[in-house]
C-alpha cells in the first residue's frame, strides 16, 4: 500500500489510510465498483485479493453483454477499508473529485487469483448487488501497454440488475450531484 499512501495527502483528503495488508475473513472475498467523477469520469472495479483490493480503472464502466469488452487500467492496491469510502476529494489531491459506491458484493476466483493476476488472465463471478455473472481480466501485450487489461464479459445464466436506479450509490441511496453536495 506504499504507492496508494505517497500518492494521496491524508490532512486533506477524507479517503482512509488503511491498515496495513489485512488478513482477510472467512468468507468469500469482497469486489467493490466506485463511480469516480475524477478529472475523467471512470469506474473503479476493485478485487479482494491477500487483504488488499487489487484495482483498475474502467473508462467505459463494467461490460455487460456476453462478449463485450473494456480498457481496464490497473492503478495501485487500496486498502480494505477503501471498499466503504465514498465522498469527495478535494480538488486539486490525486483523484480529486466525487466517489459513489456504485456496485459491493462478492467475487469468486476461477482457478487461484493469485497465479491469474501473475500471468495476467483473470476469470471469475461476482456476486454483487448489481453485477452478476461471470466475467475476465486479460492483460494486454505490448511494451506501451503497461497495466492494460481488457474486462470481458462471458455467457452464462446470470443476469446483472442494472437499470432504474443505477444513477445512485448502493450504500447510501444518493446521487453523484447529491455526494459532491456534502462537500
Ligand atoms: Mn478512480
Amino acid at each position: 500500500l506504499e504507492t496508494y499512501r505517497r500518492k494521496r495527502d491524508f490532512d486533506r483528503t477524507r479517503e482512509p489510510r488503511g491498515a496495513t495488508r489485512q488478513r482477510s475473513g472467512s468468507g468469500p472475498p469482497s469486489f467493490v465498483i466506485q463511480k469516480h467523477a475524477a478529472r475523467r469520469l471512470h469506474y473503479d472495479f476493485r478485487l479482494e485479493v491477500d487483504g488488499v483490493l487489487v484495482s483498475w480503472a474502467v473508462p467505459k464502466g463494467p461490460p455487460l453483454e456476453p462478449g463485450a469488452k473494456a480498457l481496464a487500467v490497473q492503478t495501485e492496491d487500496h486498502p480494505l477499508e477503501y471498499g466503504a469510502f465514498e465522498g469527495v476529494i478535494p480538488k486539486g489531491e490525486y483523484g480529486g473529485g466525487t466517489v459513489m459506491l456504485w456496485d459491493r458484493g462478492t467475487w469468486e476466483a476461477e482457478g487461484d487469483p493469485r497465479r491469474g493476476l501473475a500471468e495476467g488472465k483473470l476469470s471469475f463471478r461476482l456476486s454483487g448487488e448489481r453485477l452478476r455473472g461471470r466475467w475476465t481480466l486479460v492483460r494486454t501485450g505490448g511494451d506501451d501497454s503497461a497495466g492494460n487489461w481488457l474486462l470481458i464479459k462471458r455467457s452464462d445464466a446470470e443476469r446483472s440488475r442494472i437499470g432504474r436506479g443505477e444513477e445512485r450509490s448502493v450504500a447510501s441511496g444518493r446521487t453523484m450531484e447529491e455526494i459532491a453536495a456534502e462537500a
